[in-house]
């Protein structure tokens, strides 16, 4: 019996797909159909600020007029929040995360003066218990967030952290990689707004459901370096990852979802084909 091959498709419901989502959506169902595995669609609406049910809609939509099918019934994020909270918990009872109550503004001036000034390299520690409580006592806001530093110590460091990529990432990478986690920073996993937040979720969801193979666009191949901290942290299983190439217009940039002519709903309208969509993405 030949191994089992599980990928899927995890689309956020917070605009309508285009050919960027068609490309990714077909490239991962040809492969579950080569590896005579499944391809699972997951619906990723945690930020219930954003996710629009008629977005929803048209993904369902729009994949079964591209010829999709998938097993029902469909995972949505929003109705799970309870496995995001249980390993939110393990890592909080093994002191992996702190409360940090800094609001954006703050993240990104305690940013500023790092070498790339970016938000997503943000870095800090739980603050001195005294001033923590006050500011529970008051009700202030806050998120939980990834402790690199704790997860360094917990691990030995970073070293021995890889994962496979069978595709390649924004510079080429590909093959056995050394997982980078702290390029990303202290991430939040779970949000002052929605006390859950993307990484945390994927990587429970992704075990939870058996996937395989993770099949994704390049842009969020900086995404797997955390995303495979996180799998060691709480012993999950590590998918193989194949992130692919991101389709750019004639105008050469990157597909986004607010061009809305190149929605597939608007592409459809105009008459085109899903053969003929294939083609021009080159399957
Ligand atoms: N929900 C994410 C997005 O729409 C994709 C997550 C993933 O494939 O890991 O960008």
């Amino acid at each position: 019996m030949s191994a089992p091959f599980v990928t899927r498709f995890a689309p956020s419901p917070t605009g309508l797909l285009h050919r960027g989502h068609a490309y990714s959506a077909l490239l991962a169902y040809q492969a579950a159909q080569a590896a005579g595995g499944t391809f699972i669609l997951r619906i990723e609406d945690i930020d219930a600020t954003r996710a629009r049910p008629e977005f929803e809609a048209a993904i369902f939509e729009d994949l079964a007029w591209l010829g999709l099918s998938w097993p029902e019934p469909v995972r949505r994020q929003s109705l799970h929040l309870a496995d995001y909270e249980a390993a939110l918990a393990r890592l909080q009872g093994e002191g992996l995360v702190y409360r940090c109550f800094r609001t954006r503004k703050e993240v990104a001036q305690a940013t500023a003066s790092a070498p790339h000034g970016a938000m997503d390299t943000f870095r800090s520690a739980p603050l001195p218990a005294i001033e923590e409580a006050q500011r529970l006592d008051r009700g202030e806001p806050f998120a939980w967030r990834l402790s690199l530093e704790a997860a360094a110590a917990r691990l030995g460091g970073f070293d021995q952290l890889t994962f496979q990529e069978e595709g390649a990432g924004p510079d080429g990478e590909t093959g056995l990689i050394c997982a980078r986690p702290e390029l990303g920073g202290d991430v939040v996993l779970a949000r002052k707004d929605v006390g859950v937040a993307y990484h945390l979720a994927v990587v429970v969801d992704d075990a939870l459901q058996g996937v395989t193979h993770v099949i994704r666009g390049c842009d969020l191949f900086e995404a797997a370096h955390v995303q495979r901290l996180l799998q060691a942290l709480l012993a999950l299983p590590a998918p193989v990852y194949r992130h692919h190439r991101l389709l750019a217009g004639p105008d050469g940039k990157r597909y986004a979802k607010r061009d809305r002519a190149e929605t597939l709903q608007a592409l459809r309208a105009a008459g085109l084909t899903p053969e003929r969509l294939r083609q021009e993405v080159g399957l």
